[in-house]
């Protein structure tokens, strides 16, 4: 078998021809299989949905329950046989619930690893390594410029900040789902007790993160209108990044405008932004990690998606793995 007859892009996402199956479908498909809750990679309207539980749930939350006319929950290092071909689900490290599918079928294993990052996280399973003939990667920062830092020394930086102006609210743009709950968890970690403001778009989310045992602290709405001009002087405010666009974030008293992304090591994009305070944190993979990552699954193929494709595909060639971009479209990072 070759590892096309197993998997293949098609306009709709990959599929599985033997398994009449797609992972992360970007259309409407009969059986899809889901490995994270982002909306690029997981959808609504499929008729059957395979998924961790929290993946599952995270799309309940986003979609409403009717997302799928049928679900199935899959834990981690389970496997299921969907006609004839054996599937399983693996920790990714990305967000709450993300996996990696390990497809087998006729000797052949292949790892679709959705989105992936290996420096730790607090807020969910670290990645697990899956020995695999075909590894697929995300390269969504597949350049050797992209380099994270550890993440605790980013968010130092934030608390260094908000003791020295004490007088300015800090408003962290921090994507909805994985990001906006790291962020806190860390401001957490770095010994910051008092009350997190949070944007209403972020309220579901950080509850289900506390249902599922990830303690995020004292969460207060960040609802400026009922509250006295200066409240928030000193406080710690998170948002989505869409949030900073609207009059929303003109509200604070002289703000400092923070955002937390792996894009932040480009400091142009800061300063476009107009962010003050760039906090380089990642949910992906940076050059480091995908290379190790790469080289420790013992793929003899590397398939390369979403993201700088060419580098990495470059990089494995030099290192004698054989590899291709997979041109799948519709991915465009929700959480990076
Ligand atoms: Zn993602």
């Amino acid at each position: 078998m070759r590892p096309r007859d197993l998997l293949r892009p098609r306009p709709e996402g990959l599929y599985c021809p033997p398994g009449d199956f797609f992972i992360d479908p970007v259309r409407p498909v009969e059986r899809a299989l889901i490995t994270h809750g982002h909306s690029d990679h997981a959808r609504a309207g499929h008729t059957k949905v395979l998924a961790t539980q929290q993946t599952l749930d995270i799309m309940g939350l986003r979609y409403g329950e009717g997302f799928a006319r049928q679900t199935q929950a899959i834990g981690p290092g389970e496997t299921v046989d969907v006609n004839g071909v054996r599937v399983s689900f693996h920790n990714a490290g990305h967000v709450l619930g993300s996996a990696q599918i390990l497809v087998e079928h006729g000797g052949m294993r292949i790892v679709a690893s959705g989105d992936y990052k290996r420096q730790p996280d607090p807020t969910c399973a670290p990645f697990e390594v899956v020995a695999c003939d075909v590894f697929i990667t995300e390269a969504t920062f597949g350049l050797p410029v992209f380099r994270h830092p550890p993440a605790s020394e980013e968010i130092a930086r934030l608390l260094r900040s908000a003791t020295q102006f004490p007088e300015r609210a800090h408003l962290v743009g921090a994507y909805a789902l994985g990001k906006a709950q790291r962020v806190i968890k860390l401001i957490r970690e770095g010994g910051y007790e008092a009350p997190i403001y949070l944007h209403g778009a972020l309220q579901r989310l950080c509850e289900y993160y506390a249902s599922q045992g990830i303690d995020l602290g004292d969460l207060q709405p960040a609802t400026v209108e009922n509250s006295r001009k200066g409240e928030f002087a000193g406080a710690i405010v998170i948002g989505t990044p869409s949030a900073f666009a609207d009059r929303w974030a003109r509200r604070f008293p002289d703000p400092v405008s923070a955002f937390a992304s792996g894009w932040m090591r480009i400091r142009q994009r800061a300063k476009q932004r107009g962010v003050e305070l760039p906090l380089i944190i990642s949910d992906h993979s940076d050059w480091d990690e995908l290379t190790a990552t790469i080289i420790e699954t013992g793929a003899s193929e590397v398939w390369v998606t979403h993201g700088r494709e060419e580098a990495l595909v470059r990089w494995c060639e030099l290192n004698g793995i054989a590899a291709r971009p997979l041109h799948l479209v519709g991915y465009e990072d929700e959480g990076d």
